[in-house]
């Protein structure tokens, strides 16, 4: 929807409310227009906080202010705050209203590092070296929580009844924050579990996403000078070596929709000394999570053949992982009519330009931007490449997902394309989409209950014979660094 009949949507919203109700499976049209207007009035807010989140660009579990201006926001505007929970100090839910229907919202916040960039098209770092918003989650954030809010005034203004959370979902990029806000009981009430996601297009997510599991091998050896005695060494880097031969021999022989990579991160530091330590982080996918499982257990046994052919210790650590997604066709048809109801922005010219030129700068066709909504398109059996958190929510509670245009068709993603539209406005006008969508949702969810009712008997369906583990070690969560 562009911003002439936006404009006069609001102006005819009143009159709306004087006509009958439609006869609709979802909630009445006026409601959603109320939702959109009580989106659109926090315009300026929502923008003000993804740009601050955007100039913080906190990593996973750092995202310290970043959190910390999306809780305020959300207690400025009545909702209460719990802080720190799932014993991560940047989790938090802000919730508003009481009883039933529960309705979640979720927010991302967290930056990539090492991807530091402008708001401008081509390359420049703003702070070298450090890190940027490459996935758009300031963007993911402020939109979530500007939904909640309007939610949270139709709650208070009597027209709607329940209660809305937001959910503060920290380091997505690493460790996995959801799975935490899960293990510790967080989405156990919920209802329905709303989300979106920055992208270069707009579409519902039929796509899915992939099992991961993320794991890090250690070998421990014996050190001595690399020429007086080498043989009394029992080298650890000899190890990493094998091991990552072996998955890279194991590659020809698991299913085409396998992902494995790794990085070595430790095997070393000067060629005269054997290494008595080295470390490789690794990450294996699978369309689901059964296939993680099965290739898992073969890279194990992997790092034991590494260990014993360089006579050295190995410890294999789960850090986390996440699950594939499961998706409502139901929730699809409904957060595609809502997208479609909203409509995509409309670019100005410079803003037409600015996404040429960083086509251009990435070797893209130069298209500009594109965020008319996808047609409504079946459930995909394998998802493409990539995991999220997401996939573990939508294990334990039905769950919407959609995504909305923030950056120009094609340009690489966690790169510093997607920071640099991220802060300007085509990110914010992808932002807007995004919360108008997500609030008109969550409308049709609350006002409902036949809907809520088909959502949940498609998940129960759905989830028959499943039983959700999470894949993340005990305690809270700790990123090595070193
Ligand atoms: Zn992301």
């Amino acid at each position: 929807m562009n911003r002439m009949s936006r404009l006069a949507l609001l102006l005819l919203a009143p009159l709306c409310l004087l006509l009958p109700i439609a006869v609709s499976a979802q909630a009445p049209r006026p409601m959603k227009q109320s939702a959109v207007a009580l989106v659109e009035k926090q315009r300026a807010d929502l923008i003000r906080l993804s740009e601050e989140i955007w100039g913080f660009a906190e990593v996973g579990l750092e995202e310290t202010q970043s959190a910390e201006v999306l809780a305020r926001y959300a207690e400025s505007k009545g909702f209460t705050v719990q802080r720190g929970v799932a014993g991560i100090s940047t989790a938090f839910v802000a919730s508003y209203g009481s009883g039933r229907p529960i309705i979640g919202i979720m927010g991302e916040f967290d930056a990539l590092p090492g991807i530091s960039q402008k708001a401008v098209p081509t390359r420049e770092a703003l702070h070298a070296g450090e890190a940027g918003h490459g996935c758009g989650h300031n963007l993911f954030g402020a939109a979530s929580l500007g939904a909640a809010v309007a939610i949270k005034e139709m709650i208070a203004a009597g027209t709607l009844k329940g209660t809305v959370r937001f959910y503060g979902t920290p380091a997505e990029e690493s460790v996995g924050g959801k799975i935490y806000m899960i293990r510790e009981g967080l989405f156990k009430d919920v209802d329905v579990a709303l989300a979106w996601h920055p992208d270069d297009k707009t579409t519902v997510d039929n796509l899915g996403a992939q099992a991961i599991v993320q794991f890090m091998v250690e070998f421990h050896g014996r050190t001595a000078h690399a020429a007086a005695d080498p043989w009394n060494a029992r080298s650890a880097s000899d190890a990493a070596e094998a091991f990552t031969h072996g998955i890279n021999l194991l590659r020809e022989h698991v299913r085409p929709t396998v992902r494995m990579h790794y990085t070595v991160e430790r095997a070393g530091d000067v060629p005269n000394v054997v290494p008595d330590y080295a470390r490789v982080h690794t990450w294996v996918r699978d369309s689901r999570r059964p296939g993680v499982d099965t290739v898992f257990a073969r890279v194990r046994e992997i790092a034991r053949g590494a260990a014993l052919i360089a006579g050295v210790e190995q410890t294999v650590t789960v850090q986390t992982g996440s699950s594939d997604m499961i998706i409502l066709d139901r929730g699809l048809k409904l957060l595609h009519d809502n997208l479609s109801w909203i409509g995509a922005p409309t670019y100005t010219e410079a803003e037409q330009t600015f996404a040429r030129t960083l086509q251009a700068n990435t070797g893209q066709l130069q298209v500009g931007m594109r965020a008319e909504l996808a047609p409504l398109a079946p459930i995909l059996p394998d998802p493409p490449g990539g995991s999220t958190d997401v996939g573990d929510v939508s294990y334990v509670v039905p769950t919407l997902h959609f995504y909305g245009a923030t950056a120009p068709f094609g340009v690489p993603w966690h790169a510093w394309p997607v920071v640099a539209s991220s802060g300007m406005s085509i990110g914010h006008k992808g932002m807007m989409m995004a919360a108008n969508t997500l609030a008109a949702t969550a409308v049709d969810v609350f006002a409902d209950e036949a809907l809520r009712m088909a959502l949940r008997a498609e998940f129960a369906e759905k989830t028959k014979g499943v039983t959700y583990h999470w894949l993340i070690p005990d305690g809270p969560p700790v990123v090595k660094r070193d």
